[in-house]
């Protein structure tokens, strides 16, 4: 009894966004749709009680423990499901996994200690003062086998509901609790914690014996609709506009969120499964390229480079407000260079950019150029112009940093220079009432997909002087490792030619 108790206050509290997708996505005056969220709660409670049900069997005394562990953690993910709109498949676990301590203080907020206070410390309360009485074995195991019959016969009866829920299995197996988090987190583990080598690429030999140093920006959740060169009403590119820069306008993310993505931009070919190739900046550096990696970021696969470093080691002592942002990444590089006796440079910054939902914070002061800003990380109580005054100011800072890489570029004497300026995702600003990233590819909104790539190149720059080139026709991230090979006249069987945005003729 005291399981299947605890099986349908599951169901009951920590579901609501289920039943309200399936309210959402069903047509609610039918019957059909009364059966598929009948059949949907029934699901829930049966999986619940089954796992319970069994523990309950085999270890009884385990089972008070478990359910308060699970009632806290419910709390906390019903808040992320709730306030943030994600669905917690594998991906969106992978992320978790990927978050660093500070990201987590930025997604802190008191609301959180509701949630957790009324929906997992109060439930622990009233599971501490219910007394369990155990029963027989046998007993014990006629709870569950009774709760399978049940479920199988409704769900045989309810078949009509089958198409619908296997539509949309993916999102709603991410709001199942705790399921989603459990079954997908231990996915992604044990996705991850199978060790795979990077196997390395065919060697490589350069055409070009020019001096040359190459800047590859990453960017975070930048969306192209909110960028100025890509037809944004408001001005959110006051620098790159001037820079001469060369900008195309269709590009896509392979995927929707930072590990992903950074795994497309350093491949030569889309990552399969396993990505098993080594990146782009391990195969530059073993091939006599001076490789940099500066991050304010997280999330890159391991690699082999002469310099690895974070914004942290690169401030130093600078106590400045610039140098706790992605300005401060550029600190020192160009007297680095400078006293460089390397014909081949490659730096790459990846910048924290737009990363939400704190986005007030991703920017010094001065940049405060939009307001008012939303200064809550509860997205869906600012109003949705203080969002986006907010997310436009990272943009609009961005937009900085990048123009400062340029000039640093324009200033480099006895090198030809190029950059290379890219998004790994857009972002949701309340659209469809989703918010941040890491939708599932296939369903996710245009916003997280439509990415800024934005090219600047010394040679160029002496012909079209200040002005913007706009390049039509569909690029990716896959362009990235190829116009980084060509740039440095780097050539191999993997060099793909047709994809290097360098070459003119692949503008069309
Ligand atoms: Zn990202």
């Amino acid at each position: 009894m005291f399981v299947l108790a605890w099986a349908l206050f599951n169901a009951v509290a920590y579901h609501v966004p289920l039943y309200l997708f399936g309210i959402d996505h069903l047509d609610v005056a039918s019957l059909g749709a009364g059966v598929t969220l009948l059949t949907l709660f029934i699901l829930v409670v049966a999986l619940t009680a089954l796992f319970t049900g069994v523990i309950a069997s085999i270890v009884p005394r385990l089972v008070k423990p478990l359910c308060m562990a699970m009632a806290v953690a419910n709390a906390i993910a019903l808040y992320f499901v709730v306030t943030y709109g994600v669905v917690l498949d594998e991906t969106m676990m992978g992320n978790t996994f990927n978050t660093d301590p500070a990201e987590v203080a930025g997604l802190f907020h008191p609301w959180m200690l509701v949630y957790v206070f009324c929906l997992g410390i109060v439930p622990c309360w009233v599971l501490l003062q219910i007394k369990v009485t155990h029963t027989p074995f046998l007993k014990r195991l006629a709870m569950p086998i009774a709760v399978s019959v049940f479920t199988l016969c409704w769900a045989y009866g309810a078949s009509q509901s089958w198409l619908w829920i296997d539509k949309h299995a993916k999102h709603l197996g991410g709001m199942v609790l705790p399921w989603s988090y459990v079954v997908n987190g231990g996915r992604y583990l044990a996705g991850n914690a199978a060790p795979y080598e990077r196997r390395l690429l065919p060697a490589a030999h350069f055409v070009s014996n020019e001096k040359k140093v190459v800047f590859l920006v990453i960017g975070e959740s930048a969306r192209a609709r909110n960028f100025s060169l890509y037809g944004y009403g408001r001005q959110t590119n006051p620098a790159l506009s001037k820079a001469g820069a060369t900008v195309f306008k269709k590009a896509r993310s392979c995927a929707t969120y930072t590990t992903a993505s950074l795994e497309c931009i350093l491949a030569h070919q889309e990552p399969g499964a396993r990505a098993m190739w080594e990146p782009l900046t391990s195969y530059l550096q073993r091939h006599g390229v001076e490789v940099t990696w500066r991050t304010n970021n997280a999330g890159e696969p391991a690699m082999d480079v002469r310099h690895f470093e974070r914004l942290g080691d690169v401030k130093a002592d600078c106590t400045e407000e610039a140098c706790d942002h992605d300005e401060g990444l550029l600190r020192g590089i160009e007297a680095r260079i400078a006293a460089s006796n390397q014909q081949r440079i490659l730096v790459v910054f990846h910048l924290e950019g737009s990363h939400g939902p704190a986005y007030n914070v991703r920017y010094p002061s001065r940049f405060n150029v939009f307001t008012p800003v939303c200064a809550s990380v509860q997205l869906h109580q600012c109003s949705i112009d203080e969002l986006i005054n907010a997310y436009d100011n990272t943009i609009v800072y961005t937009d900085f940093v990048v123009g400062q890489a340029i000039d640093m570029l324009k200033r480099l004497q006895g090198y030809s220079t190029s950059l290379i300026y890219v998004s790994d995702h857009g972002e949701s600003l309340g659209e469809f009432n989703l918010y941040l990233h890491g939708t599932p590819l296939s369903i996710a909104p245009d916003v997280q997909k439509d990415i800024p790539l934005i090219l600047w190149d010394s040679s160029a720059a002496h012909s079209n002087a200040n002005a913007t080139s706009i390049v039509e026709g569909e690029f990716s991230h896959a362009n990235v490792f190829h116009s980084v090979m060509g740039a440095f006249g780097m050539r191999s069987d993997i060099f793909e030619p047709e994809l290097n945005l360098f070459s003119p003729e692949n503008h069309q």
